[in-house]
């Protein structure tokens, strides 16, 4: 097989370097052999698409740098490829190293293929939500589309340069039987989770992408998709969390990863969804023993359901203590989650919020990149060298704001004025404040 038909993971394991490689290991600080070795085994991904030209391709996994993906697209009533396009920009300003497209409305192939082009970094899509979206607009319920539409639709994303998709293939007739009788107060709130769910009552018939799953990983393999297992019974309340319908999933995801690596097939798994702190780190240790190593896509966690309009805050707190337990990619939550659609500036926010999450995990997992931007803050704000800290800063433009908003003329800052602590010690250092014998 020619290079240029293999996966990152069947060129890692024929010793192949690849251009990707290469960028993400400097990018990383890190030899390209390590990359290689950690794709090679499954325990990193490099999502690209063979049609797309990515010009920040990302290394998601073990030891690597904690990733930050921002969810934009369009949904019923609130469709712009304008504002699709800000989102897009905004998200890159604010550091996301991936873009998922989940449009539910107006043209979804245009849109996705204009953010594809326009994306330095990778774009992710959740082919599903076209299929019921189609439906929908053909006047039947969202879950009419036959067994075809699914294939039809992941060979679509594919030839779109979609890098990397989720595929809800882990909710299968056993685990279904079994939500009615339990004890979930929210049964399924993954979207795509439930319209594969309808779809199986409905039809009486197995998960459509568990039976074709070696149809999905040749489409996967011949574009280099990383698959995401979708979690669509992720629990999507903190009293719901760690039951068994989750673990019963992943037990599930644990035999696709094995699949898909035979194929050499990139793969990542997805979750937690809502966990109380106190759970966290069991359930990543669980996701990276069950999922065989494979990176895990964060979403959430988050600690708390009553943090509603700040749930970027939440989700934040949520991640980081997972990021450090081991996960290796976020998936941002704004503040809009749970009330709304996000709107270009809820995208900033968010992505803010989990970069905070993202470095917090970096510095203390002893990333030695994070740890040397953390010792030049220290050094800019001993010096009061404003412009380094803003330029060290994860997001500077609202400190900038509020330094000019309420100024002090000397240093320091109007915090405390002339009983600046720093300043004090710093006089007192230099000699400028003699001790009274
Ligand atoms: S004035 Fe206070 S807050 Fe501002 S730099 Fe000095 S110690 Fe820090």
């Amino acid at each position: 097989m020619s290079d240029r038909f293999m996966t990152q993971m069947q060129m890692a394991r024929n010793n192949i370097v690849s251009e990707e490689m290469r960028i993400c290991a400097l990018g990383e600080g890190v030899p390209v052999e390590v990359i290689m070795e950690k794709l090679a085994n499954g325990q990193a991904v490099i999502p690209k698409n063979r049609l797309h030209n990515i010009s920040k391709p990302k290394v998601i996994g073990s030891n690597f740098s904690v990733k930050v993906n921002a969810n934009i697209g369009t949904s019923f009533g609130y469709s712009s490829l304008k504002e699709e396009l800000e989102k897009l920009n905004v998200a890159l300003s604010a550091g996301a190293d991936s873009v998922m497209v989940l449009s539910t409305w107006g043209n979804l192939s245009e849109m996705r293929r204009i953010i594809v082009e326009n994306s330095p970094v990778p774009v992710g899509s959740v082919p599903i939500y076209d299929s019921a979206v189609k439906a929908y607009e053909e006047g039947k319920n969202v879950i009419d589309f036959s067994e075809k539409d699914f294939i039809d639709m992941v060979y679509a994303h594919a030839k779109d340069g979609i890098d990397f998709m989720t595929i809800h293939v882990g909710i299968t007739k056993d685990v279904l039987k079994k939500l009615k009788d339990s004890k979930r107060i929210l049964k399924i709130v993954s979207r795509g989770g439930a319209i594969i769910a309808g779809w199986m009552i409905k039809n009486n018939r197995e998960n459509p992408f568990y039976e074709h799953f070696d149809e999905i990983l040749d489409i996967a393999a011949e574009f280099d998709i990383t698959l995401s297992l979708g979690d669509g019974m992720r629990p999507g309340a903190v009293v719901d969390a760690t039951d068994p319908q989750q673990l019963e999933e992943l037990f599930v995801m644990s035999q696709l990863v094995d699949r898909a690596r035979e194929k050499g097939v990139q793969v990542m798994l997805e979750g937690p969804g809502h966990v109380p702190l106190n759970e966290i780190e069991t359930n990543v240790k669980l996701m990276k023993k069950i999922g065989k190593g494979a990176p895990i896509f964060l979403l959430g966690p988050l600690p708390t359901d009553r943090g509603v309009g700040h749930d970027h805050i939440v989700s934040a707190v949520g991640a980081a203590f997972a990021a450090y337990h081991g996960c290796d990619f976020i998936c941002y939550v704004t503040p809009a989650e749970h009330v709304a659609l996000p709107d270009v500036e809820d995208v900033k926010y968010g992505v803010i919020a989990s970069k905070i999450a993202a470095v917090i995990a970096d510095v203390a997992r002893g990333n030695k990149k994070a740890l040397e931007l953390e010792h030049q803050m220290a050094l800019a704000r001993a010096r009061f060298d404003w412009n380094k800290m803003f330029e060290l800063a994860i997001h500077s433009e609202d400190a900038k704001k509020k330094l000019k908003s309420r100024p002090y003329e000397s240093e320091g800052c109007s915090m405390c004025g002339p009983f600046c602590a720093i300043k004090v010690t710093k006089d007192f250092s230099e000699g400028k404040i003699t001790v009274m014998m």
